[in-house]
């Protein structure tokens, strides 16, 4: 494997320490009805690097209102799961983000390691292109950035604006700026997107 981080069990845990953080903010927040959230989370099976996850995986956190007449749901911004992908944000991120970056040798091997047909790759790179650009949370992020960022080179042109100290720490950063596409609120058309990625 190129990248140690992506096997170790550790960076998982992180991933999820902080999807945690963020569910405890909308679950004390609660329902805009006024009722309590109580935890409804949805069953996933991500694919690639399964035994370097935990249980924590098997599920991405969510919550439904507990209120009679109301019930509506509350899925809070993950660093984990992107939108309905089925590979974790972080393989999503770093594969199309190698692309502007480490030699097409190091890339085809960590694709291949991760068993990523070549048609989602093409998903992925459109995705970015053009889906993730229109987002509310992209262009609130694009009027932030001091010079403006090649958008056709994201997201490893947004990867290498950030200040982590190395790709793992970046990789964190990137996932928790780019988190508010995976929630309905954050997004204009992401997660209304049927088709899965
Ligand atoms: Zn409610």
């Amino acid at each position: 494997m190129c990248h140690a981080f992506l096997t170790d069990t550790s960076f998982y845990q992180l991933l999820t320490r902080i999807d945690e953080s963020i569910a405890e903010e909308v679950r004390a927040r609660g329902c805009g009805c006024g009722g309590r959230l109580h935890s409804a989370r949805y069953p996933r099976k991500p694919r690639g690097l399964r035994s370097a996850l935990n249980e924590s995986y098997e599920s991405r956190l969510s919550f439904c209102c507990a209120r009679d007449g109301c019930r509506r749901r509350s899925t809070p911004a993950s660093v984990r799961f992107l939108g309905r992908k089925v590979y974790l944000g972080v393989i999503v991120v770093l594969i199309t983000a190698l692309h502007h970056g480490l030699t097409d040798q190091r890339r085809r091997r960590l694709i291949e390691q991760l068993d990523v047909p070549a048609q989602t790759l093409w998903r992925w790179r459109r995705w970015w292109r053009q889906r993730f650009v229109e987002t509310r949370c992209w262009q609130a992020l694009a009027g932030q950035l001091i010079a403006p960022l090649v958008t056709d080179s994201l997201p490893g042109s947004l990867l290498e604006r950030l200040s982590g100290k190395g790709l793992s720490e970046r990789l964190v950063q990137l996932l928790i700026l780019i988190s508010p596409v995976t929630t309905a609120t954050g997004s204009l058309r992401v997660s209304a997107d049927p088709q899965k990625m």
